[in-house]
Parts: structure tokens; C-alpha cells; sequence
């Protein structure tokens, strides 16, 4: 039997863990797994007697990296083996003044099948636990260190920012947009949010940190009754409802209505501004019925459009076989202007780390222990 794994455990379950030890003892564990530390020898003010024993009765971690890509643009793309040989991937992406965003993913695989996605054409593997999400952060924020570091920028106070646990300084922003659906895992992404928001540990703002789904109506409407308090993007692509559900399967069971129903839900618990995300697939959902159909959606909420123009996916087709292609600058430009002269706010984003195949839509999984 493997053994029980730290990491991904907040302090209250931690010190339940731990109760063979006075209380003190798992808060400093907690505070060196924020730290960021591989190995429980590490932790200095643990006596050496202790260190050995909870060596032998626990891992720190249960994933590794075995794969790391560069893009050009400063985007990171890191492959991940768990334990039972499945393989994820996760993402920093370097965006405008050295702010960093780590782009976490929750599941193996993911159920909902969206045409355009390489994720999506994997299937669905399993659910991430709570220490294999945190131990993304973990190895994201190591390679932000690193990278910062390299560029020169203030990188002894970065290290001492790691090194007190304090991740804000290091990465500036996490988004929970990776592989997977995270609100079909809402209980693990709990527990991997407690661990990484928790003040006595990495101290994370929840405000900086933002999770995308699909449109899991149940899942948002928890979400705001219960928190964490994170920002919230919703993966829309085409209000369209029939549209909607050729290019998200997933969405059969989940109608825009119930949908927008939830996001309302959200905002009346506090929960802010709503990203609406668009992959903007050529020819397909940038027609003038979609920008229409986008601003009645829309209505009543206070949203912010982010236009993503689809980063290319070598085989991925519509269900009628049509391939997919990006819509061109003009194309994108007028389906934006269209959606300002309804009303809406947009931005365009995201377009980083299609260098290394790790930008929105694009993870798959990358081979084993290739260092370029
Ligand atoms: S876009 Fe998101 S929800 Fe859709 S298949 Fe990809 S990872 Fe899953």
C-alpha cells in the first residue's frame, strides 16, 4: 500500500493526520510544504529522529515531472507523471511586466469532449486528487523562480518569496484551465484551493486565481454557495444552443438557460465580473447570429468577453468532419466589433505558448523526459 501523501492535505486534515504529534509540528510541516520543499529531510527545524520517521510513514508528494518545454515567448509547458502512470500537463505563462500565470489542470483526460480541444480528444482517465493539483502549483512556481531568476528580475527576493511560501511574488495569477473540467471535480479542487489560499502556508489570494468550466450548472451554484471565492470564467464558445452542444458534447445535459441561471446565481453571492471565453473557430461561430445570440446570453450579467482565436490542433474536425481552422484578422476583428457595438466589453487573449503546443486548447500529452 502506498503511502499517505502531505502535500495536498490542508492544516486542518494535516494535524488530524499528524495527531500522533504536538499541533505545532504540522503547522511547521504545512509551512515547509509551502515552502516548497521535495523531501522531508529539508525541513531543518524538525528533529533528525522525526524527519526519519515521518519518511518512512508518508511521502511529501505523489507526481513528478518528466517532461519540460520553452516556448520563446517565456510559456513553460511541464509534463507530469502520477503515481498510477497516468499523465498530465500544466502551464506557466509569462505575461506583460513579468507577471506569470500558472494554468493548473484537474482531471486526467476530460469527459467533456469539446471538438476543438486536444484534451477533449484524449477521453477522460480520472479525477485529480487534491495533492496532484497543489503539486502543480508547486512545480510551476519553481519553474516562475527560475525563470525569473534567469531574466534578472529581483530574483533573490523571488527566491526568498518561494522560500517563505509566499507564491504571490513568483507567480501573480492561477488559472484552473488545464485538462480537465474542474467543477466535475469540485471537491478535490477544494482541498487543493485550501491548501494554496491557506495564510499560514502559500498564502494565494483567491481573487487572483480563476476557474473556467464548461457550464456545470450544479457546480457553479456550489461553487457560490459554498466558495472558495474565486473569479469565474465560463467556457461558452457559441450561445447558440444547438451549436453549443456539436461543439460541446457535454452541454446536452447542461442548457444555456440552466447555465445562465447559475452565473446569476454566482454574481448574487458576490462572485464579480464573469469571463465569457470564445474560441473563435473560423467560419463557425463568429457569424452574426453568434454575436447576437452572444449579446442576448449576455443580458443581465456583467460579464467580460475574451475572444481566444482557436490555437491550431493538428486532426481535430467538427462532428460533420469539417476541419477546423482559425478565423482570420479580419474575421475576428469584425465578430469583436460586433460585439462592442451590442454593448459588450471584449478582450483578446491567451494566445501564448502555441510554440509548444501549451496554449488554450492545445494540452495533451507531451513525451517523456524532453528537455528543449
Ligand atoms: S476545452 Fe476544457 S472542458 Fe472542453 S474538452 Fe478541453 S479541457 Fe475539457
Amino acid at each position: 500500500m502506498s503511502s499517505p501523501v502531505l502535500c495536498g492535505l490542508p492544516p486542518e486534515e494535516l494535524a488530524a493526520l499528524l495527531n500522533f504529534l504536538p499541533r505545532f509540528r504540522a503547522a511547521q510541516i504545512f509551512k515547509w510544504i509551502a515552502a516548497g520543499v521535495s523531501s522531508f529531510a529539508e525541513m531543518k527545524n524538525l528533529p533528525l529522529s522525526l524527519r526519519e520517521e515521518l519518511a518512512g510513514r508518508f511521502a511529501l508528494r505523489s507526481s513528478a515531472v518528466d517532461a519540460r518545454r520553452e516556448d520563446p515567448d517565456g510559456t513553460v509547458k511541464l509534463g507530469v507523471r502520477l503515481a498510477d502512470g497516468a499523465r498530465i500537463e500544466a502551464v506557466l505563462l509569462a505575461g506583460g511586466n513579468g507577471r506569470r500565470t500558472a494554468c493548473l489542470s484537474t482531471q486526467a483526460g476530460c469527459p467533456a469532449g469539446c471538438v476543438f480541444c486536444k484534451t477533449g480528444s484524449l477521453g477522460f482517465t480520472r479525477n485529480l486528487t487534491s495533492a496532484e493539483i497543489v503539486e502543480q502549483f508547486l512545480f510551476l512556481r519553481a519553474a516562475a523562480l527560475e525563470e525569473a531568476a534567469a531574466a534578472g528580475e529581483g530574483a533573490a527576493e523571488s527566491r526568498a518569496a518561494g522560500a517563505k511560501g509566499r507564491a504571490g511574488r513568483a507567480v501573480a495569477n492561477i488559472v484552473i484551465m488545464g485538462m480537465g473540467e474542474p467543477l466535475l471535480n469540485l471537491a478535490e479542487v477544494r482541498r487543493a484551493l485550501a491548501v494554496i489560499t491557506c495564510r499560514q502556508g502559500m498564502d494565494f489570494s483567491k481573487r487572483r486565481i480563476t476557474l473556467s468550466t464548461c457550464g456545470i450548472g450544479a457546480g457553479i451554484i456550489d461553487l457560490a454557495e459554498k466558495g472558495p471565492a474565486v473569479r469565474l470564467a465560463l467556457s461558452l464558445t457559441t450561445a447558440d444552443e444547438a451549436l453549443r452542444r456539436r461543439l460541446m458534447p457535454i452541454t446536452e445535459a447542461h442548457h444555456l438557460s440552466e447555465i445562465k441561471e447559475a452565473l446569476a446565481c454566482f454574481q448574487r453571492a458576490g462572485g464579480g465580473r464573469i469571463t465569457l471565453e470564445l474560441v473563435l473557430l473560423g467560419g463557425i461561430n463568429t457569424r452574426g447570429e453568434d454575436a447576437a445570440a452572444l449579446a442576448d446570453f449576455a443580458r443581465g450579467l456583467d460579464v467580460v468577453v475574451n475572444l481566444i482565436p482557436w490555437n491550431p490542433v493538428e486532426g481535430l474536425k467538427t462532428d460533420d468532419g469539417r476541419p477546423l481552422r482559425q478565423p482570420s484578422s479580419g474575421e475576428a476583428a469584425a465578430f469583436a466589433s460586433r460585439l462592442e457595438a451590442a454593448g459588450l466589453k471584449v478582450t483578446r487573449r491567451f494566445r501564448k505558448g502555441r510554440g509548444v503546443m501549451g496554449a488554450c486548447g492545445q494540452l495533451g500529452v507531451l513525451p517523456e523526459r524532453r528537455e528543449d
